[in-house]
Order: structure tokens, then C-alpha cells, then sequence
């Protein structure tokens, strides 16, 4: 049992803090108003977007525990009032508790899993004990005496997690949200005329985070690997399209309300239904068993699914629209380009890209003759997307316009070793496996050396991409705990694909896709070659000469002109693209029937011996000519800025309204904040020098001289992630050289120094070259009066 004061004011309760022993704290709990119910209050207030604050108390205690009981004997120092029990868990809502409980199920480190796996066993002993009970019809009384034990050691499990959870386990979208919308990082496009689902506006702080988040993509990959950049247009011929596959399989499964004709994505009703359903199990135990293994089966299967199978699934469990209730159609295919015409006749026909890829490879043989025709190399964009997503709603995660980042590796498909690998070899990735996902079993810490060596990873090129991924997520800042790759099973990747990994973030969401990684084989070059009988293949060197036979159709032109009419220059081509042993079997046919009939692309021309010439020679050859594979990763930059967001958003310890982004300095959007401690023109003649001293360092930096209390101003500045903030005191100008004094922003500790040393120290802080803690072992402490 602990005994402290309650107080609405925390500085009270931090001065009163410290006239307690040393494994004092303080606690924080929320105090009912008696009239209202702050459930149902808090449900309203977030309703409305408008996250005021809570009325908070404070209890300084001493702790012996942080998840132990504490009895408030008094809201008044002088005159004890009340004594009130209160339990550390409740501080978090019901679903919060929940929350943190299925987070730590999928991300407990070994050691905390060690200190809770015993609590789970006890748990499960008794709920196993009830249920013995109740079917050998126990007394009434030995049941409601295992229950009282079972809900003592729920509660004990439950604080226990409580006490161990990583803090993002509690995280508050709703938080999040509010600041994101509040310092304008970004926002629903056209909102003023009632906004469009998946269409978002950056805002200031939303360009400048998104610009350098590029700008290290572009340093990191093009520049690093010596990728060739290209910027190709958006607008895209169909043709294009059909070749690439996307006008016939770029799409999505959609079903219907039958009444109000409101779309779904079936897949994602599909599984947004049976994790409800699974939810409702838990609290029903009658329906638990059979619905949990039938759900946990269609969830396993979902990603291979057809029309045909969800439909089943939907019949079977009786789904229905999530919002009406009502019935829903059977699914439809739904392509998700965006159709479109160039120029005035409407006669031709187009698209809005769906990815950037399309456009390095139809380049391919220029970008080819630009690396003096040799293999491998890498070709990168960075542009935008358009996908006519169905239902989005999962804000900058699905959106009908994004930035993307796209590399296309042209690489020898009997060769697949990179030169450099050897460089990341013994980097460590948590791969999840496709054998890990069939056999249930948990991701992996791997070499990537090793899982390229036993072949989890197709080859060394891909592998290299992976672990290239890996370092930039990291440096811009996701969090490496929440970052995995995720194999696709076989059943996911389109028939061509040789190996596929995602690179997959954890989000408030659920683990989603922030980039793919993929071995696309021959594919994309093969198809844009039969389309347009552009030879799209590089050249190989033989070791020595070799003396080959061909054997060739040649289409005769003059009478298949007379037969066939426009038609004829199709055949010609698809003859010409004939592998000579398709060539000798065509012949054997001509020869035996007299009749050949060539099939291009499902339509049927007929061939008579005197419309094809076979053609044979022999000939010497130096070099062989391969369509090269193309490995492809592919970044969608919205995707990891919302995570990066997600995993940078922080609380201040104790003061659970005061929010705060903590960048890396790297990608913060702005750089500094320059603080005057007062209006004084005194101040005046630092300010510049400070201006001065992070321009010509190329630093950004914003100036916050409103006139609010310094804390309010440093909590504004932290709102918005900028890392450092520099404070121009009576202390700057005294004497010459100025100095000023630089606040870490996570940590709010601080240093005092010259301003001509200002920019050198920032810039290495922001490149990473330096850690605050080299500052801090450099320049004097700077002991600031409490925000
Ligand atoms: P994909 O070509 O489907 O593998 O997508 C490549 C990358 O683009 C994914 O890894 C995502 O990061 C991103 N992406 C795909 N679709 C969307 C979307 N609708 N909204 C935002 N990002 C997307």
C-alpha cells in the first residue's frame, strides 16, 4: 500500500517529489467529476476532433512498485480529507489494457515474455480449472471462490504488462492525429468542400519531412549505388498498360451493398469481419473453438483467394455490409487505374501510371547504351502513382495518389551475385519467412549472409536490396523493432516472380507493407518486346566464338498483305519473335498438314506454306543476347512517413497532454527553433549572429518570439519535431563572443556555447556524425529553470 498527496498541479506534486526518498514518483490517475461519466465524456469530446485536456490528477507516492496499489490519504497537504484505494492499471482505459496485452502477444522480447509467460500459465490454469468445474457441475461456491482467484491473477498478468510494455504499446492515434491535423503535417485534400477519401494535402511540415526523407532516398540509393535517374510522365499510353499486365490484372475485388451500392474491398471486409468475429469468440466461448480455427484458416488463405473463394466465405459466414447490415453482391473485378485520354479525339487511350517502373523499362535500351551496353545496373525513380484504391481508409497508408520510390536492377538472370554484398552479409534482419508463416512460427533474426547462403533469400542481388532497405528505414528512423521482411507465399506473387520480401512496418494499423522487394525474372522486358518487337536485351560476351544454326519464319509480306490486310504486320512480328525451335515445329506442321495456325495473343491466323518462308543458316556468334532479370524494390514514401510518425510520437513522462515528435535530426523537418528570452533589443544583435551562423550552414531553423512562458514555446517547438532548440538569454550578448545555449528536444537537456561554433556542431548532430552526448561531454551543462 502507498500513501501520497493528490494534486492537480504537477509542478506541486514534482516540488513535493522531492522532499520524498529516492524511489519516490509520482503517478498519474484521472479523477471522475462526480456528475459525469468521463467515458462516455471523453467518447464525445474525441467525436468532435477536439482533444482538450483531461482533467488530470497527481499523486506523489512512494513507489516500491510501478504497478502497486496506491491509497491517496489526502488532496490537501495541511488537512488529510479522504482516503481513496486506487489501482496504477485502471490509469488506462479498458481498451488501452487490451492494447497492450495483443501488442505485447506479437512483440515481447524474450525477456519480458520470460517474466510474463508464468503469469499467462497461471491465468490459463484457472480458466481451464472454471471450466472442469462447471462440466463436473461443482458446487456452486467452488466455482465463484475459482473465479475470485482467477480475476486476481488476470489482474496481476494485466499490471504486470502494464509495468513492462515499451510506452508506443499504449500509443494514442487519436493524439497523433489531432497534432498531425493541428501543425498542418498534412490533411484531406479539398477539405473545405467536404474532402475525397484517399486524397491528402501536405502542409508545411508535412513537405519538408517528405522532402528529406527523399533526399536521403536520393543519397542513399542513386547516389550510393550509382543508379541512373530518370522522370518519366505520368501519362501513360494503354498499350503500355497491356503489355505490363495491368489492364487486364490490376485489380481489385469488390463487393457491393445490394441496397445502397456502397463498395468494399472483399478481402479487407473479409478480414475486418472474422477479426471481429474473433473478438466476439472471446467474450462468447460457446461459437470460440470452431469460428476461431475456421477464421484463423480463411485469414491464412486470404492472400491467394479469387472471386470465387470469398465469395464462399462471405456465404458461408453471412457476411454483410459492416455500415447497413445489408446484403452484399457477389465480388467484381475492379481495375484501379485510372482511365484517361490524350488529346482532343478521345480516340486515344490512356492511364494515369499505378507505379513507376513502366517507365524504366520502356527506357531500357537507353539506359542500357548509357552504361556502355553492360550489365548489371541500376535504373531509379522517384515520382508519382495513382491507384483508384476501392474503400480507403486507413489515412496516408491508402491513398489514390503517392509518392514513390522505384529502382529496376537489370542483372544477368544466370548471375545474380553483387559485387558488394560482402558488405552486408552479417547484417541482421527479421525475416518471416514463408515456412515460418505455414508453420506458424515467429520471425527471425538472420544474417542476411546466411539466409542467402541456405537460399531463404533467392539470391545475393535481392538480399543486398534487403539489407540496403533495412539501413534506410532505419536511418530516417522507424523504429527496428517494428520493422520485418515477410516472404510471400507462392500463392501471393504473380506466376513470373522468383522471390518476394516485404519490408513490413508495425503500425497502430497492424503490420503493413512499406516496400516490396521483388525478383521479377524476365518479365516486364519480355512483354514490352512482344509488344512492340523492340529487342529489349543486353549483350553477353561467350568465353570463346561458337557457330550457331538458325532456323527463321519469314512472313511473306506480299500475299499475306493480300490475305490478312493490316493484320499482316502482327503475324510478321510474332513470326520473328519465333524461338527456332517454335520455328522447326511450325515447319513439321506446314509439311504434314499443309496448314499452320498461328495463335497470337488468343486470335487465329491461318498459314499456308506459300505465306512462310523457313529460313536456315548457319552463323558464327561472339556474344549472346540475354533479356536480363530485374529486381525490383519499391518504396511508397507516404506509407513510411506515417509509420516514421507513428514511431517518433511521444508523451512527456508525466504529462501525458504535452505530445511531442522526436525525430532523428536528419529528417526533422526544421532543424532549430531560435528562441529569444525576451523582446529586448538587446537580444537583437545574437539573434543575427545565430541567423547568420545556420544559413551559412544550410540548417533550417524557425524563430518562435510570440510571447509565451519559454516552456510553452519549447512544447510548441517539440510539437513539430524540430530537435534543437537555441535560447538567446541576458546571458548571450554580455560579452563577446555571444554564446546561446542549444536544448535537445527528447531529452530537454541543455548545453551553453559560442554561436560561432553553433552550425559545425548542429550539422554534424543532424548528419549523425555526432551524438548529443559527445555534446554534452564537450560543452558545459546549461542547468534550465523547469518548463
Ligand atoms: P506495390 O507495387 O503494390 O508492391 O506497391 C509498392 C509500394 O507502394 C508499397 O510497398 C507501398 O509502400 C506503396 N503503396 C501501394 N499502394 C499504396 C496506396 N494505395 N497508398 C499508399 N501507398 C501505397
Amino acid at each position: 500500500m502507498l500513501s501520497g498527496y493528490l494534486f492537480k498541479n504537477i509542478r506541486t506534486t514534482q516540488r513535493l517529489l522531492r522532499n520524498f526518498s529516492s524511489d519516490a514518483k509520482f503517478f498519474k490517475v484521472r479523477k471522475p467529476s462526480r456528475k459525469q461519466n468521463k467515458l462516455g465524456l471523453e467518447k464525445e469530446k474525441r467525436r468532435k476532433n477536439k482533444l482538450q485536456s483531461t482533467q488530470f490528477f497527481y499523486i506523489a507516492a512512494r513507489a516500491r512498485s510501478p504497478y502497486q496499489e496506491v491509497e491517496v490519504v489526502s488532496n490537501n497537504r495541511k488537512a488529510p480529507l479522504q482516503t481513496q484505494r486506487k489501482s496504477i492499471a485502471p490509469r488506462f482505459e479498458k481498451k488501452t489494457r487490451q492494447k497492450i496485452s495483443d501488442y505485447l502477444k506479437q512483440m515481447a522480447t524474450p525477456e519480458i515474455e520470460a517474466q510474463l509467460a508464468p503469469l499467462r500459465a497461471a491465468v490459463k490454469e484457472y480458466g481451464d480449472l472454471i471450466r472442469d468445474l462447471k462440466a463436473k457441475q461443482a458446487p456452486k461456491i467452488d466455482i465463484d471462490k475459482a473465479v475470485v482467484e482467477l480475476k486476481a491473477r488476470k489482474k496481476l498478468l494485466e499490471e504486470t504488462e502494464i509495468a513492462l510494455a515499451p510506452k508506443e504499446a499504449s500509443f494514442d492515434r487519436l493524439k497523433l492525429e489531432d497534432l498531425l491535423k493541428r501543425r498542418f503535417f498534412y490533411d484531406q485534400s479539398f477539405a473545405i468542400y467536404g474532402g475525397v477519401t484517399g486524397l491528402y494535402d501536405f502542409g508545411p511540415m508535412g513537405c519538408a519531412l517528405k522532402a528529406n526523407m527523399l533526399q536521403q532516398w536520393r543519397k542513399h540509393f542513386i547516389l550510393e549505388e550509382g543508379m541512373l535517374e530518370v522522370d518519366c510522365t505520368s501519362l501513360t499510353p494503354e498499350p503500355v498498360l497491356k503489355a505490363s499486365g495491368h489492364v487486364d490484372r490490376f485489380a481489385d475485388w469488390m463487393v457491393k451493398d445490394t441496397k445502397n451500392g456502397e463498395c468494399f474491398r472483399a478481402d479487407h471486409l473479409i478480414k475486418n469481419s472474422i477479426e471481429k468475429l474473433m473478438n466476439v469468440s472471446k467474450i462468447d466461448k460457446k461459437v470460440s473453438a470452431e469460428i476461431k480455427k475456421d477464421g484463423e484458416d480463411v485469414l491464412a488463405r486470404l492472400e491467394g483467394f479469387d472471386d470465387k473463394d470469398m465469395h464462399e466465405v462471405i456465404t458461408r459466414f453471412k457476411f454483410k455490409s459492416p455500415i447497413t447490415g445489408n446484403d452484399l453482391t457477389e465480388p467484381i473485378a475492379f481495375n484501379l487505374m485510372f482511365p484517361t485520354q490524350i488529346g482532343p479525339t478521345g480516340d486515344f487511350k490512356a492511364f494515369l501510371r499505378p507505379e513507376t517502373a513502366q517507365g524504366i523499362f520502356v527506357n531500357f535500351k537507353r539506359l542500357l547504351e548509357f552504361n556502355q551496353g553492360k550489365l548489371p545496373f541500376a535504373a531509379a525513380q522517384i515520382g508519382l502513382g495513382f491507384r483508384n484504391e476501392i474503400s480507403p481508409r486507413q489515412g496516408l497508408i491508402r491513398v489514390r495518389e503517392f509518392t514513390m520510390c522505384e529502382i529496376e536492377h537489370f542483372v544477368d538472370p544466370e548471375d545474380k551475385r553483387f559485387p558488394k554484398f560482402a558488405k552486408v552479409a552479417d547484417e541482421k534482419l527479421v525475416l518471416f519467412s514463408a515456412c515460418n508463416q505455414l508453420d506458424g512460427a515467429p520471425a527471425r533474426e538472420v544474417a542476411i549472409g546466411e539466409a542467402v547462403a541456405n537460399k531463404t533469400v533467392a539470391n545475393e542481388t535481392l538480399g543486398y536490396y534487403m539489407a540496403r532497405c533495412h539501413q534506410f528505414l532505419m536511418k530516417v528512423g522507424i523504429d527496428g523493432r517494428r520493422l520485418r521482411f515477410r516472404q510471400h507465399l507462392s500463392n501471393e506473387m504473380a506466376h513470373y516472380a522468383q522471390d518476394c520480401w516485404d519490408a513490413e512496418i508495425l503500425t497502430s494499423y497492424g503490420w503493413i507493407e512499406c516496400v516490396g522487394n521483388a525478383d521479377r525474372a524476365c518479365y516486364d522486358l519480355q512483354q514490352h518486346y512482344k509488344a512492340t518487337n523492340v529487342k529489349l536485351v543486353a549483350e553477353k560476351k561467350l568465353p570463346e566464338p561458337v557457330d550457331v544454326d538458325i532456323v527463321e519464319a519469314q512472313a511473306n509480306m506480299a500475299l499475306l498483305g493480300k490475305k490478312y490486310k493490316k493484320e499482316a504486320k502482327k503475324i510478321q512480328t510474332a513470326l520473328q519473335q519465333l524461338t527456332s525451335e517454335q520455328v522447326t515445329a511450325i515447319e513439321a506442321e506446314l509439311v504434314a498438314k499443309q496448314l499452320y495456325n498461328l495463335d497470337i495473343n488468343g486470335e487465329k491466323f491461318e498459314l499456308a506454306p506459300d505465306l512462310v518462308n523457313i529460313k536456315k543458316y548457319s552463323k558464327k556468334i561472339h556474344v549472346q543476347e540475354i533479356t536480363p532479370s530485374v529486381i525490383e524494390p519499391s518504396y511508397g514514401i507516404g506509407r513510411i512517413m506515417y509509420a516514421l510518425l507513428e514511431h517518433s510520437f511521444r508523451q512527456r513522462e508525466g504529462d501525458e497532454q504535452r505530445t511531442f515528435l522526436a525525430f532523428k535530426p536528419l529528417v526533422a523537418p526544421i532543424k532549430c527553433s531560435i528562441l529569444p528570452i525576451s523582446a529586448n533589443d538587446t537580444l537583437v544583435p545574437v539573434m543575427d549572429a545565430v541567423k547568420e551562423e545556420l544559413s551559412h550552414y544550410e540548417l533550417s531553423y524557425k524563430v518562435d518570439d510570440s510571447s509565451g512562458t519559454i516552456g510553452r514555446r519549447y512544447a510548441r517547438t517539440d510539437e513539430i519535431g524540430i530537435p534543437f532548440g537555441i535560447t538567446v538569454d541576458f546571458e548571450s550578448g554580455k560579452t563577446t563572443p555571444y554564446t546561446v545555449t542549444i536544448r535537445h528536444a527528447e531529452t530537454m537537456s541543455q548545453i551553453r556555447l559560442e554561436v560561432s561554433e553553433l552550425g559545425r556542431l548542429i550539422s554534424d548532430l543532424v548528419s549523425g556524425r555526432q551524438q548529443w552526448s559527445d555534446a554534452q561531454a564537450k560543452y558545459p551543462k546549461f542547468e534550465a529553470s523547469a518548463e
